[in-house]
């Protein structure tokens, strides 16, 4: 337990967020479209996170829901357009960052460039149309399986994801897939295994009646801030939290609401519990806090675990034969501790479990979430009024781009079910994951790549593997908003820049789906008296991904004739049986939840057997640093994925060059705190300024994607999703020593 923080008016000299300053520094940005940018906080849904609003709204709590990610992400939607000659010489841009590439303004034409060609010329919609349908048809002709799509997270709504899933299996390719993969792929994966749904099990409002709220590998302050009010309200209500992590997150310590006076003046203490572990040991902490309650009276809910699940038994055994040295070497934490927390939530039986990144971006991150579920179905928690599982979801896309089919695998059930509903027969084989289109793209196994969104040069690790994808393929397709550094990688043949609009240009509305599984209608917003705004030459991605295949395959003739988003939402209805309702979603506020408001209510479970399935998991033997090394994981600041909007992250007082790191750790290197220190990994070498702060010491923070070329290629087998961390030496450089 820790004891209250010092509370000074407005946390007057304290490390916190200058809300409403920058609040007023927002509002000047956007002062060219000021009327504009009012109506898409009023009436959209919010393109930042997951959490979900309706305009400044939600379904938690009364209230203004705002934040300040939605409000750094507001530029996107108002900037005006960029000039289009800025792209004559992309070698003069690639000494440019993202940051400043995203300044120069809106993509607002089409763009093409090829091998040899010092940069892009702007061409109309007509020949860019032919041009990538002529190079699909060839692909298609030649080996469909030889083109691949793949559609980043931010903004991009459902109707979007669900058109380009489509658009991709009539071409001919499984070959399909979402940024889900680089977050969220291990939870999905193993949710789905355990429970038989890859999604949250309760909402939100169970927040509020929760008797603690576990938080694993999480930062939600900095990453869906508005949960803090939810946990400012739970906390009157006598909530009681816990975090889970290498990192006393200071925002988790305590933060500032602005829209809760009392909040805003004082702050409010959040977490009281804190568990220290190593960075990736939170699959052997899960089981140590098993095996603890395993000893405890109350530690397992035998009544739910007789009655809903299966296979606890092979997991007791394995637990009861794992020795606590074991556990606490690969957790790095006390087998004292695993007993507190294992007490902490039989005293607490209203317990939500909430994770992030930190459990899944390893290489056992599906086996750290099948743990989780262990422990919750322990627990009994799933379909529990005031508990669940959480796995709580950063971008605004990223639940819905799955659940509508835009994954690389799809069951026999489901095929089937397309098969009849589309008129031709989708390739059945398993596709290959975004990070399987990264490695076949640079393997030279891919001829034409359509990326929505994203930019894999920041968010993947090992940017030369990256620049090799991205070079090799013949066509290379980027489809988005702004230009980023990995529209500038040179061409092996052809690439073409598609300019797209953002979700609250598209004419008729579309959908996303939240976290809490709320399907959510974001209506299009007025603009100089139009239903929307038209800016330049932009258009929706979901209307040229219909246009481009419906030429490169133009038999059976209309299968991607969408005449609006209202169409598409229709044919969802009637393909994906989790999303029947979405048909009648039109105006702002239209919404329901699949599922209701709790899954499992009856005690049945989504799995063939309708029981909950229990997995036995152990943590990977070869994690141990060795003698001197330290472990890096990747951080984020001031930033919404790997757009950074501040150089200093306003939370924790680091700056985007600084290093995380224990005293302790820095006292054996003889390394002082705003040192020069040069971190190196097997594959490369970065230097940082040492900051020191209350890591667990052997764990060390960096923020992506600065420290991205640290990390080597190394992939978890189960979901293809990336490790975010690597071993590394830590050393004074040379001109400090
Ligand atoms: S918490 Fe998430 S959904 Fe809510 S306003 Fe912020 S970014 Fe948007």
């Amino acid at each position: 337990m820790v004891g209250p923080s010092l509370k000074t008016p407005f946390g007057l000299g304290q490390t916190k967020p200058r809300h409403y300053l920058e609040m007023a520094r927002v509002a000047w940005r956007n002062r060219d479209e000021a009327g504009y940018a009012w109506r898409i906080l009023r009436d959209g849904v919010c393109d930042g996170c997951a959490l979900g609003t309706s305009g400044l709204r939600d379904w938690t709590l009364d209230g203004v829901h705002l934040c300040m990610v939605r409000l750094d992400l507001l530029r996107l939607n108002t900037m005006p357009a960029l000039d289009p000659a800025v792209l004559a010489d992309a070698g003069a841009l690639t000494a440019r960052g993202s940051t400043e590439l995203r300044a120069l303004g809106r993509l607002a034409h089409p763009m093409v460039r090829r091998a040899g060609e010092p940069g892009f010329r702007r061409v109309g919609w007509p020949e860019a149309v032919d041009l990538a349908a002529s190079r699909l048809a060839e692909v298609r002709e030649r080996d469909p399986t030889r083109a691949a799509f793949f559609l980043t997270s931010r903004g991009i709504p459902n109707e979007t994801y669900y058109v380009a899933q489509k658009a991709a299996r009539f071409l001919g390719t499984p070959h399909v897939d979402t940024a889900a993969r680089l977050c969220h792929a291990a939870s999905t994966i193993a949710l789905r295994r355990a429970l038989g749904v890859g999604a949250a099990t309760n909402s939100y409002r169970d927040w509020l009646d929760a008797e603690l709220i576990v938080f694993f590998g999480s930062n939600v302050p900095n990453n869906q801030p508005v949960t803090i009010k939810y946990l400012h309200f739970a906390r009157r209500r006598g909530t009681e939290i816990a975090v889970v992590n290498p990192y006393r997150e200071p925002g988790l310590d305590r933060y500032w609401v602005p829209s809760v006076a009392s909040s805003a003046l004082f702050g409010t203490d959040l977490a009281e519990h804190w568990y220290a572990v190593d960075t990736g040991g939170d699959l052997a902490f899960l089981n140590g806090t098993m095996k603890a309650l395993l000893d405890l009276p109350d530690g397992v809910a035998r009544d739910f675990v007789e009655r809903s699940t299966e296979g606890f038994a092979d997991v007791e055994a394995a637990l009861r034969d794992t020795s606590w040295e074991a556990i606490e070497q690969s957790s790095g934490v006390p087998r004292a501790e695993m007993e507190r927390f294992a007490g902490l939530l039989c005293s607490r039986p209203k317990t939500i479990l909430v994770w992030s990144m930190g459990l899944t971006q390893h290489r056992h991150g599906v086996d750290t979430v099948l743990a989780l579920a262990n422990l919750g179905l322990m627990r009994g928690l799933p379909g529990k009024a005031g508990a669940g599982l959480v796995p709580i979801r950063g971008h605004s896309g990223v639940q819905g781009g799955a659940e509508v089919g835009c994954a690389p695998e799809s069951d026999t059930e489901t095929l089937d079910r397309w098969a009849d509903a589309w008129g031709f027969e989708p390739p059945r084989g398993p596709g290959l994951a975004a990070t399987g289109q990264i490695e076949a793209a640079a393997a030279a196994a891919i001829d034409a790549w359509w990326i929505v969104g994203g930019n894999f040069l920041e968010t993947a690790p090992e940017p030369e593997r990256q620049k090799r994808a991205l070079h090799r393929p013949a066509l290379r397709i980027h489809q988005d908003v702004v230009l980023n550094t990995a529209m500038l990688v040179e061409p092996s043949d052809t690439v073409l820049l598609l300019p797209a609009t953002t979700r609250y240009e598209i004419p008729g509305g579309v959908t996303e789906t939240t976290t809490e599984r709320r399907i959510v209608f974001s209506p299009s917003i007025r603009h100089d008296g139009a239903e929307s705004r038209t800016l330049d030459e932009c258009r929706p991605e979901w209307e040229v991904l219909c246009e481009v295949v419906s030429r490169a395959r133009p038999d059976p003739p209309g299968v991607l004739g969408f005449g609006s988003t209202g169409a598409i939402r229709t044919e969802i209805a009637a393909t994906v049986p989790r999303y029947a309702g979405i048909e009648n979603l039109k105006r702002k506020g239209d919404q329901f939840q699949w599922g209701g408001p709790q899954l499992f209510e009856d005690g049945r479970f989504a799995t063939p057997s309708g029981r909950a399935r229990f997995h036995a998991v152990e943590p990977p033997a070869d994690r141990e640093p060795l003698d001197g090394e330290l472990f890096l994981s990747t951080r984020r600041g001031r930033q919404f994925n790997s757009m950074v909007h501040a150089v200093r992250d306003p939370l924790t007082g680091l700056e985007r060059s600084d290093l995380l790191m224990n005293a302790e750790d820095g006292r054996a290197r003889g390394i002082r705190a705003g040192q020069r220190v040069a971190v190196s990994s097997p594959v490369s070498r970065v230097e940082f300024v040492a900051r020191f702060g209350p890591i667990k010491a052997g764990n060390v923070e960096a923020h992506w994607p600065e420290c991205m070329e640290l990390l080597p290629w190394s992939l978890d087998p189960d979901s293809g999703e990336p490790e975010y961390g690597v071993r590394v030496r830590v050393e004074r450089t040379e001109a400090d020593a």
